[in-house]
Formats: C-alpha cells, structure tokens, sequence
C-alpha cells in the first residue's frame, strides 16, 4: 500500500519533474567519480526516485490510466543501497543548471527509506551510541573533555566554568578521536590568548544530531537540541562557536531559530576576526599553504571568505589555492555518514581529493573540520607520506604569538 508522501515538500515533488538530464550533477559527484557505478550517480538517482514515487503515488496520467502499479521491496531496496552511498557534499545541487535542491532531496529521500526500515544496519548503531552516551563513537560522555589532561598547562578548571560569555561547542568527533584532538586543544588556547570569557561543556556537551539528521532520522534529534539549547541558556552565553562545520551548520539551521539572541559563529569566523581586531598577533612563517573547503562550512554553509582572509594574513606565507575551489571544491568523502555506511568508498574518495592538493605544491593543507583532517591524514598515511594537514586553528595556534597563559603544550 503506497505510504504518504509526507517526507517531501512539494517544491520537491515538483523538482523531480525539472530534471533535464544534462549530466552536470555526475560530472560533479566525487562519489561516482570513485566507484563509476551507474547507481551512485545522482541523476540516475533522482530519476529512479521519481520513477518509484509516481509509480507508487500514481503522480503520473500513466501510472493513474494502469491503476498505479505496486513497486516491489527489492526496487526500493536497491535504491536504498546507493543513496548511503553519498557524502551530502551538495556538489551535485551546485552544479545543477535548473538549480535542483539535490542535498535536500537525498535527505528526504533517507527520511523516507527509514521509515521503510531500509537502510544500512550500522546506522542502527550510531543511532544507539546517541541515544545511550550522547555522542555518536559510543563512549562514556563523562570522558567528553578527556583531551584536556593531556594539555600540558590547562587550567584547575579544565575550561569547564559555571557561566561564560561564549560557549565553544567541541562536537563528537574532535572531543573522542585521538587524531584529531589537537584541534579543540589549540582552539581553547587560542580563545585564552585572545581573553575570551568562554567555556567548554564537558559531559554536558550532547551531539549536536547531525549524524542522526543526515542518516534520515530527524526526529531521534529533538532531545539533543533541546538539552544543548537548555545548556547555553543556563550558562548565559552570547555566543557559541565551533570548530566543526557540521555542528555549527546543524546549530545554524535546526536550532537558530529558537536561538535568535545567540550568535553561532565557526572558528574561521571568530579568528578571522580576532586577527582584524588584533586580539590575536601573528609572526612571520614562511609557510606555504593550501586550503579545503568543508563541505558544510563552504557549500552548505555558504562561508568561503573567512578562512581565506585568515591565511592571506598570515605574514611572510605563501596561500596556493587549490583548483577547483569554493562551490566547486571538491569533497573529502568524510560526510553524509558515508565513512558508517561505506568507509572503503569514503576512504577512496579522501585519497583522491587529497591529490589536487598535493598538486598545489603546498608544504601543509589546511582545513577548518576535524573530519576532513582525520579523512585526508588516513588517505596521507595509506600512502606514507605527503603534504602536511593542519585544522586552522593548529596553524594559527602555530603562528601566533604567545601571551604566557594560554596553556599551551
Ligand atoms: S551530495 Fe555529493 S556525493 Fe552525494 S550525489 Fe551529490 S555530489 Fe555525489
Ligand atoms: S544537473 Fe540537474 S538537471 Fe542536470 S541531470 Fe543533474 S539533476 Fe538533472
């Protein structure tokens, strides 16, 4: 019996007939580019999207003069299969010349496969791992700031205080992975060089529920957001930042609205302006760098400038932009719950990406999210050796001037 078409907007609905198979989409998709497989290319998906939907809703004067035709579980099945594959980049619906919403469509079509209960097991495992510890590698959330003992001069306080004017909201990943902590620990160090009054959440940090959103689970996320939107209101804060582009993106777009007296902000944001305003000083390097687009912060989030405006500060270095760039950049293969779903697909696709870099003949890659260090530093270590990756915050941290207490190890 057909389901309701609830999942979609209408705008959707009638995006599916827009489509001109022009191509563009997979000439963009860096997931195709890796496997070539006639099923991960998004138009070939947006088509047997709309095929199934109409046969099954009885959208078309076709389907309505045969008496809308059952689709059979093994249709549904096999598009199920390949819309996982698929890292949510948007690189498809940027290039899209009749401008198809692509990323939004492949998250309502992931909402509409779970309720069909078709979709990758381990999904079910993440999904637990939230809603058991609040967070999504599945670890005790008491140990969400255990990456402050390994500091060599935190503070008594391990960057937990009671009231703050900013929060920085650390995220899973960066908080849990061991690769990936450097981040928050020169992040918190630069906060403390600028004289920023902020906090750290500690256990009190709840996944943002993004991983829950992009696996096709929306509602699993309310509880998340209530609590974390509770947690800055009883610290007071102003402003909450972020290292990672897909909490702030989440943060921007699920809980803005009931946050308006909040300002989110990412890191790039916050030190681009900390460097204008001179809170932070940089020395000379004579570093050449080169910088990735997150997915979530550029495309998704619409912000290419202030990471940009970050390195061509940097005094006495060289910025090597990588082609293509901004809203073509290309895709880590780090997103959309793809490295659950299918890390070998998401482990080529970071090796791949890696190379336009190394292209660049940059010393160090520089990116501003934690996954997309973690993605290009395994595709680097495959090899055994290249070009060096940095979050921004390390370089900055890197680059600037001490001031004696900010706790650096
Ligand atoms: S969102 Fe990215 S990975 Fe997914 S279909 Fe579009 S281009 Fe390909
Ligand atoms: S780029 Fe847009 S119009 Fe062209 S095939 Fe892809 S979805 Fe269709």
């Amino acid at each position: 019996m057909p389901r309701s078409l609830d999942n979609f907007s209408i705008k959707q609905l009638l995006e599916l007939d827009a489509c001109t198979r022009c191509g563009a989409c997979v000439e963009a998709c860096d997931a195709y580019a890796e496997t070539q497989e006639a099923g991960t290319a998004p138009a070939a998906r947006l088509q047997e999207s709309r095929r199934l939907l109409k046969a099954e809703h009885g959208l078309s004067w076709l389907a309505r003069l045969r008496g809308s035709p059952a689709v059979s579980d093994g249709e549904w099945q096999a598009l199920a299969k390949d819309a996982f594959r698929c890292t949510l980049c948007g690189r498809c619906g940027s290039a899209c010349p009749v401008t198809i919403s692509l990323r939004d469509l492949w998250l309502s079509m992931r909402q509409e496969l779970v309720c069909r209960g078709l979709y990758p097991e381990k999904l079910d495992l993440a999904r637990d791992a939230i809603r058991q510890q609040h967070n999504v590698v599945n670890y005790p959330n008491e140990e969400r700031a255990m990456w402050v003992d390994y500091m060599a001069a935190a503070p008594a306080d391990g960057y937990q205080r009671p009231t703050a004017e900013m929060v920085y909201f650390v995220g899973c990943v960066a908080s849990f992975s061991p690769a990936v902590q450097s981040i928050p620990e020169a992040f918190v160090q630069l906060l403390t060089r600028a004289g920023i009054d902020f906090t750290i959440l500690g256990e009190r940090e709840y996944c943002c529920g993004f991983p829950l959103l992009a696996a096709g689970m929306r509602d699993e996320m309310e509880a998340l957001k209530r609590h974390n939107i509770e947690t800055i209101r009883q610290i007071g804060a102003k402003t909450v930042t972020f290292t990672c582009p897909s909490c702030y993106n989440t943060w921007v777009h699920e809980y803005g609205p009931e946050l308006p007296d909040v300002e989110l902000v990412h890191s790039t944001q916050l030190l681009a302006r900390l460097i204008g305003e001179g809170r932070l000083k940089l020395k000379d390097s004579a570093l050449r760098v080169t910088y990735h687009d997150p997915c979530d912060l550029g495309r998704n989030s619409g912000e290419y400038e202030a990471p940009r405006r970050v390195l061509e500060q940097l005094p006495g270095g060289t910025f090597l932009e990588v082609q293509p760039n901004r809203a073509q950049g290309l895709c880590c293969g780090g997103g959309g719950d793809l490295e659950i779903a299918d890390p070998t697909l998401a482990g080529g696709m970071a090796g791949r990406t890696l190379g336009a870099f190394e292209a660049t003949g940059a010393e160090v890659l520089v990116t501003a999210c934690q996954q997309c260090k973690r993605m290009f530093q395994a595709a680097r270590d495959k090899r055994g050796a290249g070009i060096g990756i940095l979050d921004i915050a390390e370089l900055v941290l890197r680059v600037s001037e001490e001031t004696g207490s900010d706790g650096a190890s």
